[in-house]
């Protein structure tokens, strides 16, 4: 496994790479989330690129930069058993070097949700991302569907840039309590810890509901909110049930939704969704037309 920083490196061990070369982009200290996107490029791809960066720019000033949990021995140490080619940690300086202005930017997708709330988080989500696949050039690229919202954005960005990537998305990992895995877990005092399953009884609730038949995306949303009522730890940010592609909130009945929340316990701003009336866990693959085949997934 080589790991390089600086982007003449890069570029020259990615040059003797087999492909397809698939790539997952992380903010590092992996945990089995990660690694199972890990897994799914080592199994459909002859190369695997991981590349490990906080990027500042996808951070709010009163948001977690300066104290986001970072151990890249461990994160090398980890990639290192899962077969990975190659390890990109690139510095903020390579990023953004003096001088920068340059943005891209997806508009609809990232007014709601997320967006409404983490104002220039997408828009820091969706350059560093370009500049990683401008540097990569994988041919596939993989996102959990715990960052729904975010794996949409990116689908859309490489279909709006006709950027010649398919854009892979894997199932949510969770705890045996249900707790999606989560960097920002670490944060969590034991009591939170336990409060932190509120999330995951919300959404199993409404989905139960959904699998019995009701399709109000009010009644939706309010048992999600009932369950979360429950647990004095949690706030409440906002609790959607969202049409899947466009992620505009829905209202009436529903044939399928993205039931997605954010909610703070204590101090630590955790996220979680399911995916009703797909069929599937996760949104499907984004395909760029030069890659389909008869028998791509699609
Ligand atoms: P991050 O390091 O938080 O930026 O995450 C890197 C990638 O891992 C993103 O595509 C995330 O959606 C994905 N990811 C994070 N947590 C999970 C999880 N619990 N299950 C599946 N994928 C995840």
């Amino acid at each position: 496994m080589r790991v390089v920083t600086t982007l003449p490196e890069l570029r020259r061990v990615r040059r003797g790479l087999p492909e397809p070369v698939g790539f997952v982009p992380t903010m590092g200290y992996l945990h089995q989330g990660h690694l199972s996107l890990v897994r799914m490029a080592r199994r459909e791809c002859a190369s695997v690129v991981v590349s490990i960066f906080v990027n500042p720019t996808q951070f709010g000033p009163n948001e977690d930069y300066t104290q986001y949990p970072r151990d890249l021995p461990r994160d090398l140490a980890l990639l290192e058993k899962e077969g990975v080619d190659l390890v990109w940690t690139p510095t903020p300086e390579v990023m953004y070097p003096q001088g920068f202005q340059t943005w891209v930017t997806v508009e609809k997708l990232t007014q709601v949700l997320e967006g409404a709330h983490r104002p220039g988080h997408f828009r820091g989500v969706t350059t560093v991302v370009t500049k990683l696949f401008n540097a990569v050039q994988p041919q596939r690229a993989y996102f959990g569907q715990k960052d729904a919202q975010q794996a949409r954005v990116i689908q859309q960005m490489t279909r709006d840039l006709n950027l010649p990537i398919a854009i892979i998305v894997g199932p949510t990992v969770r705890e045996p309590d249900g707790l999606a895995l989560s960097s920002r877990n670490t944060y969590l005092n034991p009591q939170e810890r336990r409060a932190a399953t509120v999330l995951y009884r919300a959404l199993s609730a409404a989905r139960r509901a959904f699998e019995q038949g009701e399709r109000d995306a009010e009644t939706l949303r309010r048992i999600m909110l009932e369950v979360l009522a429950q647990e004095s730890l949690a706030r409440v940010q906002y609790v959607s049930c969202a049409d899947p592609e466009t992620l505009e909130e829905l209202h009436g009945p529903v044939e399928k939704a993205l039931l997605s929340m954010a909610v703070f316990i204590g101090k630590t701003r955790l996220i979680d969704n399911m995916l009703v009336g797909m069929g599937r866990e996760t949104f499907p693959p984004y395909i760029p037309e030069e890659q389909w085949t008869v028998d791509s997934e699609q």
